[in-house]
């Protein structure tokens, strides 16, 4: 494998309980563990795992939930993982954020991550866009170094006017975006969304809007995406995306066993665990094989927050592609 960034899913309990999430819900048909039962993998259980996928070139470790602030051992995690040198961010919807501030006072977190949106109509996106947004602006007060808002464009939000502005708004800052798409599931494995009808659709509008962010990415505004997500992002939201070999992110759940990617829980791979990367790497990539072959109908999402502050850092960080 070429693992470069993992998605690690720490804890599948988030208070929000946003409509079209799956991952924070046990559903009729899931057929994954209820959220319960899952045994969490402990801070060191988490570094031992880490530390696997760094022996295997992994260099960025995105931390995610449900809402990893509800994780019980959330500042020996954050302890552990800055006293053995290992880059990542936090994915939180900026819920508990008294609990955030203070491990970044006491400990130091390296980087943190929110969704914030646009969101014409309010409702779950629109809440938790505006808790995101006012943490944000918290944490980089509170001088953490990578910062980073997660924005969604979909079909309402591409057609108002606010995205420039609230990539200018969170550059001016010192808060870098990233940009991400609406995504539906294509099937029924597909967990972290169920249909919205607010995929993109309107080609044109979108393609112009591409056009000017990455112009502003070229202007040095802080956009983590890289420059070639904005050309491909044309073709992808009409032809879908298909992720390959060599696979280059790995997502893993709060017990250790290794997910399909990021929305699709899977099916062969849960056979496997972290440690089986070690000595059974091609069984795993041949149960990735079948579960994509069998489950995916593709997606157009950007599947892993990439960080500027590593690309400054890492070489094999700049070569790295979403679809690679
Ligand atoms: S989408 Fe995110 S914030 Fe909303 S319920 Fe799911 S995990 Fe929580
Ligand atoms: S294309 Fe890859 S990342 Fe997208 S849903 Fe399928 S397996 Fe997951």
């Amino acid at each position: 494998m070429n693992v470069v960034i993992s998605n690690l899913l720490i804890t599948r309990v988030c208070p929000l309980k946003c409509e079209n999430c799956r991952v924070s819900k046990d559903y009729e048909g899931s057929p994954y563990p209820s959220i319960d039962s899952y045994k969490l993998l402990t801070p060191v259980e988490w570094l031992e795992n880490i530390k696997i996928l760094e022996s295997l070139g992994c260099v960025f470790q995105t931390i995610y939930g449900g809402e990893p602030v509800v994780y019980p051992w959330l500042e020996k995690l954050v302890k552990l993982l800055n006293d053995n040198d290992v880059y990542y961010t936090f994915i939180t919807s900026g819920l508990n954020s008294k609990r955030w501030f203070e491990i970044q006072k006491e400990i130091g977190i390296k980087g943190i991550s929110a969704s914030v949106d646009i969101i014409p109509n309010g409702g779950d996106r629109g809440r938790k866009s505006s808790i995101g947004e006012v943490f944000l602006y918290e944490m980089k007060k509170l001088r953490v170094p990578d910062v980073v808002a997660v924005t969604v464009l979909d079909e309402s939000n591409i057609q108002i006017d606010n995205v420039l502005g609230l990539i200018k708004r969170f550059s001016d800052n010192g808060i870098y975006v990233e940009i991400t798409l609406m995504d539906e599931p294509k099937s029924e494995w597909y967990d972290f969304a169920e249909e919205t009808g607010l995929s993109i659709k309107s080609k044109e509008r979108f393609n112009e809007l591409m056009g000017s962010i990455k112009k502003m990415k070229e202007l040095g505004y802080l956009i983590h995406n890289n420059t070639e997500f904005f050309d491909v992002a044309k073709d992808v939201i009409v032809n879908g995306y298909y992720c390959k070999r060599p696979y280059t992110s790995l997502t893993v759940e709060p017990d250790g066993v290794i997910r399909t990617c990021y929305r699709l829980g899977g099916r062969e791979v849960r056979k496997y665990k972290v440690q089986d990367l070690v000595h059974k790497e091609e069984e795993i990539l041949e149960a990735f094989e079948k579960d994509r072959k069998e489950l995916c109908g593709g997606c157009v999402w950007n599947c892993v927050i990439q960080s500027e502050f590593m690309m400054d850092k890492q070489d094999k960080f700049k070569s790295f592609r979403h679809n690679q």
